[in-house]
């Protein structure tokens, strides 16, 4: 596609976007459930084309798809039940000394038209009509959503099906808009426009500080939510080593080569102090490794990126197989920053340190994660807890005992971390406080109660739990 025609097309959604005003919460709520049945029917030519697309295995899409309806149904939940605004109310004193005090009210309202870049590993969940095209709608934010090029025509079929729910609610047309070019130009321009006011992308650390350094450089900045992956490192404490090394070393054999190691929770990163049971874990998950049948990946880029990354830390490798296993200790990890990157695929990194102290540094050692794992029993937990507390300032979600791939779409999921992991810390794009990010407070201060938004007004026509003069309540303001 031409520069041009890209840009009259965006042109044509963004004009649209902004001519969107978010519908009263009861449509909004309509039309959520309405994407969420539209996908719930596309049944088996999804599947099949996703597949084709993709090459994940039919199980992992229907769940994925069920994951993409749920989302959508627990955003219409929220939006309904209504509380997530957030409104504040801080009534007059117009008697109080030495100065009156105002009537002060604030809500959340949405930022405004929305750029999303589908992401390649969640064809389904992250991608068209995944969790940050699904939050913003919720927020009340128009979207216009770039394609991810490994997947266009699961893409389209997504887009089609969020399309039907708007023509059958009645939605404005300019709440969605699918745009038909896939190229980087294109993703750049979408940053780029003047009228989007924040991004939500899932990719590449190099594809996130792009988007990054382009919407910084707009006359008007705007943020990008930006989820690039991580290490996801995994401490196996000691005593936890020595009662149960077989079942730790088959988990973490599960969940690295899960997906072809796909999931940017995928662990990639195993620590643990030396001795005879640290050895034979190593043997063991070595072994269950490189006997994992992976598959084909997502796409020949993505493949062809897993393979220069394996060649150029070829001296690492202790097993290779499906899945491969790479070793190294404290100093050579602190010496060599190609270590500290993520390998996407079915590839982990064993560290092994002489001492829990040296554990203790590795952790201080490491970057933004979006997760960490302790492997830990009761006679851990001393150390656990300095581990954690050194953790908890580098992580978005600490794992006792458990792996870190598998999500739980719910309200008190944490997907973020600090950076490198994402682009701001403090939101999530998993579960409904994704819908923090593309929304902001406006207050109102001394204004008449008709021109106040539905949610500020003294009667609680919403019934929704409001903050009123330091208590949560849900009477109406007397
Ligand atoms: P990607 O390269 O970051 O691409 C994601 C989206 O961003 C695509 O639409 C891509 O467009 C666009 N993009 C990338 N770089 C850009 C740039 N400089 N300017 C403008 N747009 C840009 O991610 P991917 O294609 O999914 O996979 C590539 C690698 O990303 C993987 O090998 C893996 O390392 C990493 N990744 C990580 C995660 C995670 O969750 N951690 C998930 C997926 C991928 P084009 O396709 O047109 O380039």
């Amino acid at each position: 596609m031409s520069a041009s025609a890209t840009t009259k097309e965006l042109n044509e959604l963004l004009s649209a976007a902004v001519e969107y005003q978010a519908p009263p919460a009861e449509e909004r709520t309509s039309f959520l459930r309405a994407v969420s049945n539209e996908i719930e029917a596309l049944e088996e030519e999804l599947l099949t084309i996703c597949m084709e697309e993709t090459g994940l295995g039919r199980d992992r899409l229907a769940g994925e798809k069920a994951r993409t309806v749920n989302q959508f149904r627990m955003f219409a939940d929220l939006v309904q039940e209504g509380s997530w605004v957030d409104a504040r109310i801080d009534t007059a004193q117009p008697e109080r000394k030495p100065l009156p005090k105002p009537d002060v009210r604030r809500v959340l309202q949405p930022l405004g038209p929305i750029g999303v870049f589908a992401a390649s590993n969640f064809p389904l969940a992250f991608s068209v009509a995944g969790g940050d095209t699904a939050s913003a709608l919720a927020g009340g934010c128009p979207v216009v959503v770039k394609i991810h090029p490994g997947h266009p025509r699961t893409g389209k079929m997504m887009g089609d099906a969020i399309k039907r729910a708007v023509k059958e609610t009645d939605v404005h047309p300019g709440v969605f808009g699918l745009l038909s070019d896939q190229s980087i130009e294109t993703g750049i321009a979408l940053v780029q426009h003047p009228a989007v006011k924040a991004i939500g992308f899932t990719g590449s650390l190099a594809g996130g500080k792009a988007l990054m350094s382009a919407a910084s450089r707009r006359a008007e900045p705007i943020p990008v939510f930006a989820e690039m992956g991580s290490l996801n490192p995994v401490f196996v404490l000691p005593n936890a080593l020595a009662k149960r090394a077989d079942k730790i070393a088959q988990g973490l054999a599960d969940s690295v080569a899960l997906g072809c190691g796909q999931f940017c929770t995928k662990p990639g990163f195993i620590a643990g102090v030396a001795g005879p049971k640290l050895d034979s874990v190593t043997r063991q998950l070595g072994e269950l490794l490189s006997k994992k049948e992976t598959g084909r990946m997502l796409t020949e880029g993505i493949s062809g990126r897993f393979k220069k990354l394996i060649e150029e830390r070829r001296g690492f490798v202790l097993a290779e197989g499906g899945a491969i296993l790479l070793g190294t200790d404290l100093a050579s990890f602190k010496q060599t920053p190609a270590l500290h990157e993520e390998i996407f695929g079915p590839a982990s990194l064993l560290v092994k340190c002489q001492t829990e102290s040296e554990l203790l540094e590795l952790a201080r050692h490491l970057e933004g994660q979006l997760t960490a794992t302790l492997h830990a029993d009761e006679e851990d937990l001393p150390l656990a807890g300095r581990l954690a507390e050194l953790l908890r300032e580098k992580v978005g979600r600490v794992i006792w005992n458990g792996y870190p791939t598998g999500v739980e779409v719910c309200p008190s999921m944490h997907h973020g971390g600090p950076y490198p992991a994402t682009s701001d810390a403090r939101f999530t794009s998993v579960g409904t406080a994704a819908i923090q990010r593309f929304v902001r407070p406006i207050c109102y201060q001394s204004f008449p109660q008709m021109l106040l938004p539905p949610e500020l007004r003294n009667e609680n026509v919403r019934n929704i739990w409001r903050t009123v003069n330091g208590k949560l309540t849900k009477e109406k303001v007397t």
